[in-house]
């Protein structure tokens, strides 16, 4: 197949192959044609169009874990940018984009690199943080609040952004962590596809998993740019959830922890 002078190196089968196939790599299962060679799906090819958008609004459809193939790391990042790249071109070859225009030729490229180094390299389980912890010399026992952390994360149901804050608490059970640490937990989880619903539980669970206590509250408060840009356009709504853990699970802990959200932000 030629688009607009771009060979796309089509085989008999309608889909193009890559360079990984050619010389050999294997390609984790991934094949062209919606399934795969190891059985895991890869594509919703079984979905009607209406089934794909009631998806696209329906959160809580899967399970807390963001849902990875087993093989998902056995190709190294810069073997998927390289694929990414190639798949990316295809794409805006496809939408009829002229790929030697300067201001585009560099763009698959781009958008690989971004994809893979930046805001998705939450799903690697090896940037995980590792958040170091403390005596909790001062006997500090009431609840710590970190508010207002940045919360940039893409939806993955479009693959558009999700921006908004978070709000999380804890009560020290003898351990303490750096500030900055908890604000790195939330980075790390929100460089993935994500629903806001998991991304607020796995940011719990991991404070929980660290910090050796189930005192742990999180909030997020985010605008979604699937909801503002597409679909319905509403540029008003924000979307809140949040995860309330132990102590803050008690009228009175989580109230506190809500007045303490809801005073207005310090400048300096
Ligand atoms: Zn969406």
């Amino acid at each position: 197949m030629k688009l607009n002078g771009i060979s796309s190196n089509t085989p008999s089968n309608g889909h193009s192959s890559t360079d990984a196939q050619h010389d050999g790599r294997a390609t984790n299962g991934v094949s062209h044609n919606g399934s795969s060679v190891d059985g895991h799906s890869v594509a919703c090819d079984c979905l009607t169009d209406e089934l794909v958008d009631e998806i696209g609004d329906a959160h809580g459809t899967s399970s807390i874990d963001t849902p990875m193939r087993p093989d998902a790391f056995n190709l190294d990042d810069d073997f998927k940018i390289d694929l990414i790249e190639e798949h990316f071109r295809e794409i805006m070859n496809i939408l009829g984009l002229d790929l030697t225009d300067d201001s585009l030729k560099g763009s698959p490229r781009r958008v690989a690199k971004m994809y893979v180094n930046e805001i998705f390299s939450g799903l690697n389980p090896a940037n995980k943080p590792t958040p170091t912890l403390f005596d909790n010399k001062f006997r500090y026992k009431e609840m710590l609040v970190e508010k207002d952390i940045i919360v940039q994360t893409y939806c993955e149901h479009h693959f558009v952004p999700i921006i908004g804050k978070s709000h999380v608490a804890y009560i020290s059970s003898g351990k303490v962590i750096g500030l900055s640490k908890l604000n790195r937990v939330v980075e790390y989880f929100s460089k993935r596809p994500q629903v806001q619903e998991r991304l607020t539980i796995q940011i719990a669970e991991e404070l929980k998993r660290v910090l050796e206590t189930d005192d742990v509250a999180v909030i997020i408060d985010a605008k979604h740019l699937c909801v503002s840009t597409r679909g319905v356009r509403d540029i008003n709504s924000s979307t809140i959830t949040s995860s309330y853990g132990g102590k803050f699970e008690e009228e009175a802990t989580r109230q506190e922890f809500l007045r303490y959200v809801a005073q207005p932000s310090i400048t300096i």
